[in-house]
């Protein structure tokens, strides 16, 4: 049996904060106790880390990545392989990435595709949610064999119109089937019908540079879109997970469904709380680095991101990390905003961010937690196994140095990407040691990690329902 004591640390959890000595005992936290008591005094281990003036903090859950993806006739330019190392450079010590139904193509041949990019090469553990790109009669029959395969939540578009498009009665028909079988529906809530008639009028007009890729996904067609994913979800009896929430009318969307007692949830990112359209504004071409979709937004609007995270409208902050290198990738929209592949990377800086946020006064030290590990855990059924620090849990586990200083930069990240979005940014804080099922990922800020130790996670269904 290997033992790992952890001593001296300040345990966060989203519950409580408390001095604490940690056992782990064959991958999994055995005990916690009173620092340097007679009980913990007394464990033997075969490693200890000290742990003093360290927050001692379960592993980060990111919820939403998108490793190699498929996107705009181009590859999100981290594998697997690179983002999850990246990740558990910066805390993260579980990922739910995007598996993707090609349309035409059974949902089967999509899960499998993703399986083998994974497997075996992971860093950390990783589990799939499934993007539904063409609801039919077959691919609804799947989804429930999906659900048994611990695949417990889809993601459907109602933007990209002609890719992953689905229409009301498709959206409808799959929250039906979701109702019945468990699943949780994950929305990309943009009306992308209006926004391709916006993207051909500005192209037409000249108006090429990315910003108008802000302009013209207009924040009114992100929360008309969420209203009518919210309606549709209640005529189906369906919960609703509303990804990516980037506009402030779309949070008071959200918010009005909650009040109603609904089952909705909302996600934002860091790029939304910490970057705005004076980043896509950005000169030559510069602004490319920032396209996302949902897209940044005037800065007026983190303050509605901030306020829903402290009110619980919004539940859960992922990266949608989807990097794509300046040079060859983005530059492919030269001309034409509407061809930069649409992503940013994110993975490695989330769990950074969060505690600057924690710095700045915006939350509080466990609602960081709750937001970025125990919430996204419950979310998509890992919990308690992952996104906390408790007896039986698996010791995904990170000492974080709460004083460090570290400036965020490309040429110091370890995401396979060419540009950093938070280049010269200053953040308090940095992940000193991460723990994988015990193992040692990140070491006192060594690499210890290895491809493949990340194993598939069969989640449960969503643990907020029911
Ligand atoms: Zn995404």
């Amino acid at each position: 049996m290997s033992r790992t004591v952890i001593r001296g640390g300040l345990v966060v959890t989203a519950a409580e904060e408390t001095p604490a000595d940690v056992l782990i005992e064959d991958g999994k936290v055995a005990a916690l106790a009173a620092p340097g008591g007679e009980w913990s005094q007394g464990w033997t281990a075969d490693r200890t880390i000290d742990a003093t003036g360290r927050y001692v903090i379960p592993g980060g859950v990111d919820g939403h990545t998108h490793m190699e993806m498929p996107f705009g006739g181009t590859f999100a330019s981290d594998t697997f392989e690179t983002g999850t190392r990246a990740a558990a450079w910066g805390g993260t010590t579980t990922i739910v990435d995007f598996a993707v139904q090609t349309v035409g193509h059974a949902l089967r041949e999509g899960l499998d595709a993703w399986h083998l990019k994974a497997h075996g090469n992971c860093a950390i553990d990783y589990g799939f949610h499934m993007i539904l790109s063409d609801v039919n009669e077959s691919t609804l029959k799947e989804m429930d064999l999906l659900v048994g395969e611990g695949v417990t939540s889809f993601k459907l578009f109602m933007a990209y119109p002609g890719v992953f498009y689905s229409d009301d009665g498709q959206i409808l028909r799959a929250m039906q089937r979701a109702s019945g079988n468990g699943g949780l529906i994950m929305m990309h809530a943009e009306n992308g019908i209006a926004i391709d008639v916006l993207v051909e009028q500005a192209l037409a007009e000249g108006r090429t540079d990315p910003r108008y890729h802000g302009e013209v996904r207009k924040a009114l067609l992100e929360s008309e879109a969420t209203h009518r994913a919210i309606q549709l979800a209640r005529v189906a009896g369906a919960p609703l997970y509303v990804v990516h929430v980037s506009a402030q009318e779309a949070v008071a969307e959200l918010t009005r469904a909650r009040d109603l007692g609904l089952d909705v949830f909302g996600e934002t990112c860091p790029q939304y709380l910490f970057l705005s359209t004076d980043n896509l504004a950005e000169p030559d071409f510069e602004g490319a680095k920032y396209v996302c979709s949902t897209p940044l937004r005037p800065v007026e609007h983190q303050a509605a991101l901030w306020r829903g995270l402290r009110t619980n409208d919004l539940q859960v902050v992922s990266t949608d990390h989807c990097p794509f290198c300046f040079t060859g990738q983005k530059e492919l929209g030269r001309g034409d905003f509407s061809k930069i592949p649409n992503g940013m990377p994110g993975v490695e800086h989330r769990m950074d961010l969060l505690h600057q946020a924690v710095v700045d006064g915006h939350i509080s030290r466990r609602r960081w937690i709750e937001i970025a590990c125990a919430t996204p855990a419950r979310m998509f059924g890992l919990y308690p196994r992952k996104g906390t620090i408790a007896p039986g849990a698996d010791a995904d586990i990170v000492v974080y140095d709460p004083r460090a200083r570290q400036t965020l930069s490309a040429g110091t990240h370890h995401m396979n990407v060419d540009y950093s979005a938070y280049e010269g940014k200053q953040i308090t804080g940095q992940v000193e040691t991460v723990l994988s099922r015990g193992v040692p990922v990140i070491d006192q800020r060594e690499y210890t990690g290895r491809a493949g130790h990340g194993q598939f996670l069969i989640r449960d269904t969503c643990q907020y329902l029911g």
